[in-house]
């Protein structure tokens, strides 16, 4: 049977999408941003127990080399986060279809729609697919946070399934993009402009890093290129805060308001009409 991994499921998020949502966090990434904010959904966890040994309240034992976590045990003090080297979380749940529906159900009534983000949620594609039939199913919306790293396009069953994508735009340089992610990001491109072409882009997001990143040449160019494709769609210029990061591979200060405004009247200056700083 078809399981998902899940890092954790947010009850109510005003901050992923439109409206008042629940958000699905998946375990699993492609990219390894410097300035990733919740490192510890990377990687699968590779049963080392480190994790068991720091644990205050003995809810992580090995059983037969795989690390078990009792929930009804934890205390949430992240102890397991931080002693992790291999960027995962011993927190991480297997779920059916059936059983993401159930957990959902009483705060089905209160929310618009269910935002699948990660991690990268679509390595786990197929999985995002069959949850996302039967989400729509029960009239909510399905929106999900990318890093546009795998093909929207060519599958129509995974785009009929998809109401609109958050779509991150992380450099438009290739190099930059690479050092940045260890990633190309061609795939993104034609990611924005496949669902640019389809309506089914709600947002594109750029992480503005004073000291790392080319921020006004990024912003100009990525601009352009949203306003040639549609210039009503929300262009999300968010600040780096250096909260959860892995600090041994980043040194960045956090941009300025003077800064911020300056990027975003770029953009507006380029055509896009929806620009927000956060
Ligand atoms: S967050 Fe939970 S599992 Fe992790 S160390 Fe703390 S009590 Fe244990
Ligand atoms: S979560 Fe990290 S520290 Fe814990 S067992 Fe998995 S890889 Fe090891």
């Amino acid at each position: 049977m078809l399981r998902g991994l899940v890092n954790k499921i947010i009850p109510f998020s005003s901050v992923d999408g439109p409206g008042n949502r629940t958000a699905i966090f998946l375990q699993g990434c492609n990219f390894n941003c410097l300035y990733c904010h919740n490192p510890e959904t990377i990687n699968l966890c590779n049963n080392c127990g480190t994790c068991t040994k720091v644990c205050p309240t003995q809810c992580l034992t090995m059983e037969n080399g795989i690390v078990h976590w009792d929930k009804e045990k934890c205390i949430e003090c992240d102890n397991c986060l931080k002693a992790c080297k291999n960027c995962s979380c011993p927190r991480t749940t297997y779920m059916t279809v059936e059983e993401v529906i159930k957990a959902i159900e009483n705060t089905r009534p209160f929310i618009s729609g269910i935002t699948l983000s990660g991690g990268e949620c679509m390595l786990q594609k197929e999985f995002v697919i069959e949850l996302f039939e039967e989400v729509k199913k029960l009239g909510l919306t399905a929106f999900i946070d990318s890093n546009g790293s795998i093909p929207f396009y060519g599958d129509d069953r995974l785009m009929k399934a998809i109401d609109a994508v958050m779509l991150d735009v992380k450099s438009y340089d290739k190099e930059e993009h690479k050092m940045l992610t260890g990633q190309d990001n061609e795939i993104v491109f034609k990611n924005m402009e496949y669902l640019a072409s389809i309506n089914k882009l709600y947002e594109i997001r750029t992480v503005i890093v004073p000291d790392i990143l080319n921020n006004e040449k990024n912003v100009d160019s990525i601009s352009k290129r949203l306003s040639e494709l549609n210039p009503s769609i929300k262009y999300k210029l968010i600040k780096y805060r250096p909260i959860g990061v892995r600090t041994e591979i980043i040194k960045s200060s956090m941009p300025s308001e003077d800064m911020m405004e300056k990027l975003k009247s770029i953009a507006i200056k380029n055509g896009c009409k929806d620009v927000i700083v956060v």
